[in-house]
């Protein structure tokens, strides 16, 4: 009989791929096998050419919803005669080669299943099927198999199991799979690490907590999450002050989308986002004039939008829905790091923040924090802020091509991530946080092991950032060194130039890009810190063609901690600066701060962000930051609102090629608007354009039609959607899309970066 070999590779485990077939398979009276392997579905079936063809397409055109097909093959093989059609055991093959398949959100036949007093799993918190549940959280190695995963200690009961083996079962083959009879074992303690309570009685407890004003870590999917009610300014600030977290604005979780649009602007984007498969959190911006329930001023200080999500695990829906109100729910981690994710890490480094601990015994493999997304408001421009649980690892793209040697990547310093490219699969990790500190840095190497041993692989070549002082560069050197194979360093921003134009497939781009590479901070090819960079990528080469004039940098790390540093540094010599700069510190400081800004040999900075820093400071927003980027946050937000309300025109009268002789903002203008006592809105938003006007010179100046964005500065939703409206008629513009673009792109942009320059 002609037997026919299909071999289909992507995100094909943990999505129901062989019950799917198996059920196509029947329907079009096939016999034969499906199985997973290590590097994929594999499947054989009886049939002639056409039917065999037919059936490929099929399974092509209509995979299952959840499912990704990279690559796919059929062959005639050696002729076997089958009797049925079945769903094999899962073989080892030589290559580890499937995608990983990220975690999913509740989806809507398990959250009526919860919900419904007569199904098994009426409020059974692990609830999930084929279609949802965690995936990349549990998997121990390759292919996935509840063996393979942390599900493997927990035995179905009869009932489970036999879902589990019904081809008619949504549960078919569902390797999360358990009930109320084979459960997964919740239990509660208290902050003292005693048992309070168990079972479901402990959902009752948690909301009953939450009402009382208390704080409670949940273990979730990628981690533990702190959580507390949002309607309530004491809890909220009692979290804060146990935090150690003054002022960055906190995540909302809302019970269900209707209470969520009372307060907040959610458009039809938006809500399918916030209710897709990948449930992340959406920055949104708040209804003005409504009756908002979430304290704004504890949740998010002096800032016009929540970072908001639905429940997306059936726990969370549980607890919700009975609470019926908002609960702040925001990593459990010291700040900095990735969301802590191991229980007796969870009770010793969370006990001094939570009241209480609310577990289970079902382990997680990897940290992931929830990711981050938000739209810009007038161009609806997609923003990946955060890339985490749902979205990473596996970075698909059909179009790019992947170096056919195993890479390792190891990214920049801040907003790690690594990447990992290994038997043409592309691997970009979720954020795993800022790498100064040891937690970060041990969580880091210990992701960076389970990929190696996921994929059962090692690099044959390192890359690194050129910046000396890097953990993620030393890490680098120890791993090319123990593995001895050779390493290769890249600078920052030229990484993510090469970032984004891999993204945006143009690495064999025969028309010059310019790219515009705003940031904080990274290591220049000068020694100095670069952050305001122009290049131009033409015949497979970057050149840095402009950059911000530059200014002082000084006192280390305090300047980015400090916007009125920036401040003194751009505006010192300016005529009448003194006026606003000299209240903004004490005697002694101006005096020390003015001698060192008087040295010769400063370190110099070209940073955009160190230039948000300086005018949010001269405006008299912020004169020292609590977090990274709030500088920006609040000149974005005070520009905002007056573009978005005001119809007087706005000018980029800071930025003229005529008046402008370097590539510098008028920072003399922007004092004296400031004394002349103009609305600091208006000189706000008239900053922000000036921006764009002075990309569309450096643009013109060189002949470019070609414009590519990335680095942390274009987080700002207005200055995108600034960007669009200003320059979609002149050029074509370029910007992320998988990816964030602050720097946990500076991983992948150093493999696209080796391809550029095709060592
Ligand atoms: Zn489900
Ligand atoms: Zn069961």
């Amino acid at each position: 009989m002609t037997t026919f070999h299909i071999h289909i590779q992507g995100i094909v485990q943990g999505v129901g791929f062989r019950p799917f077939v198996y059920n196509l398979a029947l329907s079009k009276e096939l016999l034969g096998w499906v199985n997973n392997s290590t590097d994929g579905v594999h499947i054989e079936i009886n049939a002639d050419e056409d039917i065999a063809q037919a059936f490929l397409d099929s399974i092509i055109e209509y995979p299952p919803e959840l499912a990704h097909i990279t690559y796919f093959n059929i062959f005639k093989t050696k002729e076997k005669e089958f009797s049925k059609f079945e769903i094999i055991h899962s073989v080892s093959a030589d290559e580890n080669n499937v995608l990983l398949t990220p975690d999913f959100g509740l989806c809507p036949t398990c959250k009526k299943e919860i919900h419904d007093p007569d199904n098994k799993r009426f409020n059974y918190p692990f609830t999930t099927c084929i279609n949802c549940g965690p995936r990349f959280s549990i998997i121990n190695k390759l292919p996935y198999d509840r063996e393979t995963t942390t599900m493997d200690h927990f035995e179905m009961c009869e009932s489970c199991q036999k879902e589990y083996n019904d081809p008619k079962n949504r549960r078919y083959y569902s390797q999360t799979n358990s009930c109320p009879d084979c459960s997964i074992e919740i239990s509660l303690l208290n902050s003292g690490g005693d048992l309070i309570d168990e079972g479901n009685n402990c959902l009752k407890d948690v909301v009953g907590f939450w009402k009382k004003g208390k704080i409670v870590a949940i273990k979730g999917i990628g981690g533990y999450l702190l959580t507390c009610d949002a309607t309530n300014p004491e809890a909220i600030k009692l979290l804060r002050q146990r935090k150690n977290r003054p002022d960055k604005p906190f995540a909302v979780m809302y019970p269900n989308l209707k209470v969520l649009k009372k307060e907040l602007k959610v458009n039809q984007v938006e809500q399918k986002e916030l209710q897709g498969v990948n449930a992340p959190i959406v920055i949104l911006d708040i209804i003005e004039q409504s009756n908002i329930i979430i304290d704004v001023d504890s949740v998010a200080p002096k800032l016009n939008c929540i970072g908001a999500m639905l429940p997306y695990t059936p726990l969370y829906e549980l607890l919700l829905s009975d609470f019926a109100k908002p609960v702040i729910a925001t990593s459990g981690n010291v700040s900095g790091s990735p969301i802590i994710f191991e229980d007796k890490q969870a009770e010793e480094e969370l006990a001094s923040i939570a009241d209480y601990l609310f577990i289970n015994n079902r382990d997680i493999v990897v940290p992931q924090d929830d990711s981050v997304i938000r739209y810009s408001a007038q161009q609806q421009q997609r923003i990946i802020i955060r890339r985490s649980r749902g979205l990473s690892p596996a970075y698909i793209n059909p179009e790019l091509k992947v170096p056919p040697l195993n890479i390792f990547a190891a990214g920049g310093g801040l907003k790690s991530t690594f990447s990992f490219t290994c038997f043409k699969n592309f691997y970009t990790s979720q954020y795993l946080g800022n790498l100064e500190n040891m937690i970060t840095q041990n969580s880091y190497s210990n992701v960076v092991d389970h990929f190696f041993e996921i994929f059962n692989s090692k690099p044959e070549l390192v890359l690194a950032d050129k910046h000396p002082l890097y953990y993620s560069r030393q890490f680098a050197v120890d791993l090319a060194d123990k593995l001895s194979v050779p390493i290769h360093y890249f600078q920052h921003h030229k990484a993510h130039f090469a970032a984004v134009l891999g993204e945006n497939n143009l690495l064999k781009s025969k028309e010059s890009i310019i790219g515009i590479i705003w940031d904080g901070t990274g290591y220049g090819d000068d020694n100095n810190i670069w952050g305001g960079e122009f290049f131009e990528f033409k015949n497979e080469e970057i050149n840095r063609i402009a950059h911000y004039e530059y200014f002082d940098h000084i006192l280390g790390d305090k300047m980015a901690k400090e916007p009125r540093i920036s401040a003194l540094s751009i505006g010192l010599n300016a005529e009448s600066a003194e006026e606003i700069l000299n209240p903004m510190f004490t005697r002694l400081e101006w005096h020390i701060y003015g001698v060192l800004l008087g040295k010769e040999n400063n370190l110099k900075t070209s940073s955009i962000g160190r230039l948000f820093d300086a005018v949010a400071s001269l405006l008299g927003l912020i004169d020292v930051s609590s977090f990274e980027g709030q500088g920006g946050m609040f000149l974005e937000k005070c520009a905002s609102s007056w573009y978005g309300k005001n119809k007087e025109a706005i000018h980029p009268v800071y930025f003229t090629p005529e008046s402008n002789s370097t590539i510098s903002i008028n920072i003399e203008k922007i004092i004296t608007d400031v004394i002349s006592g103009e609305a600091k809105e208006k000189i706000a938003a008239q900053f922000h354009l000036s921006l764009v006007e002075m990309i569309r010179h450096v643009a013109q100046k060189s002949n470019n039609k070609n414009l590519a964005f990335s680095g942390g500065v274009f987080q700002n939703s207005l200055l995108i959607d600034l960007i669009i409206e200003n320059l979609q008629d002149d050029f074509k513009l370029y910007f992320h899309k998988q990816l964030s673009p602050n720097d946990e792109n500076i991983s992948f942009g150093q493999v696209m970066l080796y391809e550029i320059l095709n060592y």
